[in-house]
């Protein structure tokens, strides 16, 4: 239908963001797969529209909980690719609801909504295999854990007639999309749903490697609430309240040279038994670097790197703990959403998470078969 149309808008705005990568506009921007920021329209670019067919998904056995909405661009452009695919399409997007209906039983205690739409797959050779992420305000300075937890916390869209999340898949690789076991070349679709939208959910850095916001580009800034329970190796706290959100810590802390980078949120710890280690490369990896759980953490969801056959449906304990550390009622009686007074703030750029490692070829390519996802490092689970 207007599939051309569509398509064409999202190339021309593409291009023209190539050259000014961090114009923020009135409407909500988010990084795409190929780095540039887009403008966020949700009629025109992505296709958006809550009102046209989307997959729905409640608790199992609950009357409250959380629901999700989901809205894949594929569809609605019918592209016949990605989560259109006449053979794959279906299949693909039962496992993205198997991976939210195992969310909405981690958040019973919760009781709103989060809009996830999936933009336009892309076939990208060697890219990472999926992107996650939420939109965030651009100020005031302070720490945020995104739209959708704005969403499933209170009840009330942070960025009303947008998604308040999303979730771009790379379908240049084998993709599993069954609910079995993968084939040893085969990337586990559902595990890769649920770390994406675990990212969405929070789980997710906003820092640059020089201390600056990806959000408000200063420090002080936009940071996560994640990013707030993170220390270095030494106990030193790299952020701080100061001024709404402050970067406190250096670029040595950033790329791990201090001993370390660590998550202390208190359940987390509890559970973990440790303060979290976390991914810190040298050099950084954007989109990657400090958003995930150091590759020393096996059997997690949220680690950098998935390799093909793995299969990570579920988190650990200590994961459930740290979605509690960032604010969300887990395992508790479901509260009533709070409507939340005043209107929106300024709409903004969302992270982007996932963005494929830069180096050496072969270390490249290593990356683009493992790793992905943000990829895996070809660390074979079992
Ligand atoms: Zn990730």
């Amino acid at each position: 239908m207007n599939f051309k149309r569509y398509y064409a808008a999202i190339a021309a705005i593409v291009c023209v963001f190539v050259l000014c990568p961090v114009v923020l506009g009135a409407e909500p921007v988010y990084k795409d797969i190929h780095g540039n920021w887009v403008t966020f329209d949700h009629e025109v670019n992505w296709g958006y529209d809550p009102e046209r067919p989307h997959m729905v998904v409640r608790h199992p056995y609950l009357d409250t909980g959380v629901t999700f909405s989901v809205t894949y661009q594929d569809v609605a452009d019918v592209t016949g690719f990605g989560f259109d695919c006449p053979a794959e399409g279906a299949a693909r997007q039962a496992r993205v609801q198997d991976a939210l209906a195992y969310l909405v039983v981690v958040l019973e205690g919760e009781s709103g909504q989060a809009d996830i739409h999936f933009p336009a797959s892309v076939d990208i050779p060697g890219g990472y295999l999926a992107t996650g992420g939420a939109l965030y305000p651009s100020g005031p300075n302070g720490f945020y854990n995104g739209a959708v937890f704005a969403h499933i916390t209170t009840g009330t869209k942070m960025f009303p007639g947008n998604p308040d999340g999303f979730v771009t898949f790379n379908f240049n690789y084998n993709y599993y999309a069954g609910t079995g076991t993968p084939g040893g070349s085969q990337f586990d679709l559902w595990s890769i749903a649920l770390h994406e939208v675990t990212h969405a959910l929070g789980i997710a850095s906003l820092v640059n490697s020089d201390g600056t916001s990806g959000i408000s580009g200063g420090n002080p800034g936009v940071f996560s609430w994640y990013e707030y329970y993170l220390a270095n190796g030494n106990g030193m706290d790299l952020f701080s309240t100061a001024n709404g959100a402050t970067f406190m810590g250096t670029t040595t802390d950033l790329l791990g040279g201090n001993n370390g980078v660590f998550f202390t949120g208190a359940e987390a710890v509890s559970e973990f038994g440790a303060n979290v280690p976390i991914y810190a490369p040298n050099p950084w990896q954007q989109g990657s670097s400090i958003s995930h759980w150091d590759t020393s953490v096996t059997g997690a969801v949220m680690v950098p790197f998935i390799g093909p056959g793995d299969v990570v449906r579920e988190f650990l304990d200590f994961e459930i703990a740290a979605l509690a550390d960032l604010g969300y009622d887990i395992e508790s009686e479901p509260d009533p959403p709070t409507p939340t007074p005043g209107g929106p703030p300024t709409p903004t750029p969302t992270p982007s998470i996932d963005v494929p490692a830069t180096g050496p070829l072969g270390i490249g390519i290593l990356i683009g078969m493992i790793t992905l996802l943000m990829g895996f490092a070809g660390k074979k689970r079992k």
